[in-house]
């Protein structure tokens, strides 16, 4: 149970409480079967710095269910999240494939996240680019505007302005 609880992310403090015995009765207790008290997994703050990204990252990737957390719980007003250590490697995996520059192709350097210059961020937003949703707004719009000039011309509307 101690280890389990360990494993978990319990602090020494809790599972001596949970057990009814001294914090260090716990330590000796976790040294003795698994050489440690360390529990193996990661907390997000020791994750974000091994992976070398941001917390707010860290909660992206962990809300679009990319990474998922070893264990979690929430105690009071505090919600407590673990990692195991494999994860790091998920978001070095996740990062590498995305960066690359949409248009061209190559590897974005350091603080470039979508496109590689400034060249490539301009012929990112020409109309061949954009998302098929925006594509089919802009036939509407364009539509639309027809239609009202159509109507803004019609001889009705014209009467009495153009001898025909
Ligand atoms: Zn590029």
């Amino acid at each position: 149970m101690v280890i389990a609880m360990r494993e978990s992310g319990a602090s020494l403090e809790q599972i001596a409480e949970a057990i009814g015995r001294t914090k260090e009765r716990v330590r000796q207790i976790l040294v003795k079967n698994t050489g440690t008290t360390r529990h193996g997994f990661l907390s997000t703050q020791q994750l974000y710095q091994l992976a070398g990204i941001s917390r707010n990252q860290i909660i992206e990737l962990y809300r679009d269910g990319i990474i998922k957390p070893a264990a979690e719980w929430t105690s009071g007003t505090h919600h407590y999240i673990l990692w195991d250590s494999d994860v790091v490697s998920k978001i070095d995996d996740y990062y590498n494939k995305k960066r690359v520059c949409k248009i061209c192709g190559k590897t974005l350097a350091k603080g470039r996240w979508v496109y590689c210059s400034d060249q490539c961020y301009k012929e990112g937003q020409k109309y061949k680019y954009k998302s098929a949703e925006a594509k089919r707004k802009h036939l509407k719009n364009i539509k639309e505007y027809l239609e009202r000039r159509k109507g803004a011309l019609s001889p009705v509307n014209l009467s009495g302005k153009i001898s025909y």
